[in-house]
């Protein structure tokens, strides 16, 4: 069964709105989308609306991870694209979402906002987070309609890429998408999980330049699919969702040079990582830092509110997580340069000494 038997029935022939650049029709003079016709001799020209989806970006982007641009929707930060797979595909008080605890809150309250019962399959942090496919697969049901799988883990830091997701892609076909958020696999040393979509057509992974490629502020996500996920998810997007300097900064970001020196600053981050990790490990308070494959860590103390006060008081802010479940005392803390991580050690050492 296609799994486009599973979207929203009142979605299935949805039209979108007609936009002037979505018809595809160029001239020299346009006079057909009511925007000023000065350009000022910016380069940029944005005085005019975007493409919904730019060309150069889609090859370029495409030729990053790899598969043909009609499996690429790009949009505003992978935050778009979950919002939008759970607008397309959930009914609201009907349909649920099964993800993990934790996990990245954006999922949690995305199904919120469409009224969409959120099921979480709880890792325990005695086992490392360790997941069982079939727990999770135990919380689905008939109404379930995408399970979430974050890897590497926000906040954990765990890394869910093995056997464990082609098995979870065939269980779930032609019932649930299964969507691989990959935000920081970059940082992982694992291959991607992208190629799981040529042989499953309920899967779908999540990419961003927000984090190794440094374009947070940009907002650029890409969704991998299939070609009729990618289409209808491009039919119910707004008509315009990639702003021209968010375009212009990506595909200055996607050029060899800045790719190369996106390779490098991972290796460093990775390296950081590995460095703060055994430092955190040596201090007196600190109970346990978790094995990660993202840019941060995640941090046990003694007692998370102190460290994290400390670490505040020197300027340093960190993440406190210790109200999520199962993380009492944590403290998520991203890798910062290597003075920005000098600094936190002198934090967290000089007032526990
Ligand atoms: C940061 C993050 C994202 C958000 O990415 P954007 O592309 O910036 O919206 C997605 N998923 C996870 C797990 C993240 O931590």
């Amino acid at each position: 069964m296609s799994m486009l038997a599973r979207v929203r029935a009142d979605l299935v022939a949805f039209k979108p709105y007609a936009s002037a650049r979505r018809a595809g029709f160029d001239a020299r003079i346009r006079l057909d989308a009511n925007e000023s016709p000065w350009d000022d001799d910016d380069p940029m020209r944005i005085n005019r609306y975007p493409a919904p989806q730019p060309d150069e970006l889609r090859e370029r982007l495409g030729a990053l991870y790899r598969v043909a641009s009609e499996r690429l929707w790009i949009g505003r930060g992978s935050d778009e694209a979950i919002d939008l797979l759970l607008r397309a595909f959930c009914r609201a008080e009907h349909d649920n979402v099964v993800a993990l605890a934790p996990s990245f809150g954006m999922y949690r309250i995305g199904a919120q906002l469409q009224g969409v019962e959120y099921r979480a399959l709880e890792l325990a942090a005695a086992d490392d987070f360790a997941f069982d496919p079939d727990r999770l697969l135990a919380l689905t049901d008939s109404n379930t309609k995408l399970v979430i799988v974050c890897s590497p883990n926000n906040p954990t830091g765990t890394l869910y890429h093995d056997d464990a997701l082609p098995r979870l892609a065939e269980r779930l076909a032609g019932r649930a998408l299964l969507v691989i958020d990959e935000a920081y696999i970059e940082f992982a040393g694992v291959a991607s999980a992208i190629p799981l979509i040529e042989q499953h057509d309920n899967a779908v992974v999540l990419r961003t330049l927000s984090k190794a490629h440094g374009l947070a502020g940009a907002r650029v996500g890409a969704l991998i699919a299939s070609p009729e996920i990618v289409d209808l998810v491009g039919r119910i997007a707004a008509p315009y969702p990639l702003p021209t300097p968010s375009v212009v900064a990506a595909l200055g970001a996607l050029q060899p040079e800045a790719l190369a020196r996106s390779v490098h600053r991972v290796a460093a981050a990775i390296g950081e990582r590995e460095r703060v990790a055994s430092g955190l490990r040596r201090l007196p308070d600190v109970r346990r830092v978790w094995p990660s494959a993202g840019n941060f860590l995640l941090v046990r103390f003694a007692d998370a509110h102190s460290a994290f006060l400390r670490a505040f008081a020197a300027g340093v802010l960190v993440r406190d997580v210790s109200s999520q479940a199962g993380l009492a005392d944590c403290l998520r803390i991203s890798i910062g340069r290597p003075d920005d991580n000098d600094a936190l050690f002198g934090a967290l050492r000089g007032a526990s000494s």
